[in-house]
């Protein structure tokens, strides 16, 4: 049975709220078309230059945008070039493993972002709508959801270091880098434990 057959949905809740993600899915790929209109970029162009943004920078690699963006390697690529002809990302070898390539904003790109500060808002608007309590059980139903596509290896899902297993909050007192990290064993300073990370792993069950 398909979730596409109206009359298997009658009988199935499941199924229809899956139908109703499959239906905001295609909704989500109009808004953010209209509202990256004059940017220039297209919304997956958009999506890579927030990863890039909004990723620890040590972090925000070739192959952690293709995981985010759920495409290949090569196609992550193709979508970077565009963002490096536009002057709007640069590309580095990593000092720890010269086979990494990270990537950076350059102040146009900067810009460019300020100019998505309403990338997602509509979506946000549309959900607004609900009272608190409904909010809290989409939140909460959704969100076990998400966490388990993620288990499963589908979903990439990048969170900041506060409520991660892995964190330590100020390790070293007094350091430009007072956090640490016990997976990467590495110290963090305050503006990159704020930064979001693909290795995120709750300290609690997500809600
Ligand atoms: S694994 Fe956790 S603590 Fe380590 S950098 Fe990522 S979010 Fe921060």
């Amino acid at each position: 049975m398909t979730i596409y057959d109206p009359l298997y949905r009658r009988e199935s809740r499941a199924a229809r709220v899956g139908m109703t993600l499959l239906r905001m899915s295609q909704a989500v790929k109009a808004l953010t078309a209209s509202e990256v209109a004059g940017t220039g970029l297209t919304p997956v162009q958009a999506q890579a230059l927030l990863f890039v943004r909004y990723t620890k920078p040590f972090l925000a690699s070739v192959g952690r945008l293709a995981e985010a963006l759920g495409v290949t390697h090569v196609t992550a690529i193709g979508v970077l070039d565009g963002l490096v002809r536009h002057g709007l990302v640069e590309k580095t070898t990593s000092p720890l493993d010269r086979r990494v390539t990270l990537l950076r904003l350059t102040p146009a790109g900067e810009e460019v972002c300020q100019r998505l500060g309403r990338f997602g808002h509509t979506l946000e608007e549309a959900l607004a709508q609900l009272d608190e309590a409904e909010l809290e059980a989409l939140e909460r139903g959704l969100g076990a959801v998400v966490w388990g596509l993620r288990e499963a290896g589908v979903l990439q899902v990048a969170e900041p270091c506060r409520g991660c297993v892995h964190f330590q909050e100020n390790a070293a007192p007094g350091s430009p880098e007072p956090h640490h990290c016990r997976l990467i064993q590495r110290y963090l300073s305050e503006a990159d434990a704020k930064l979001a990370c693909p290795d995120f792993t709750p300290s609690r069950p997500a809600v």
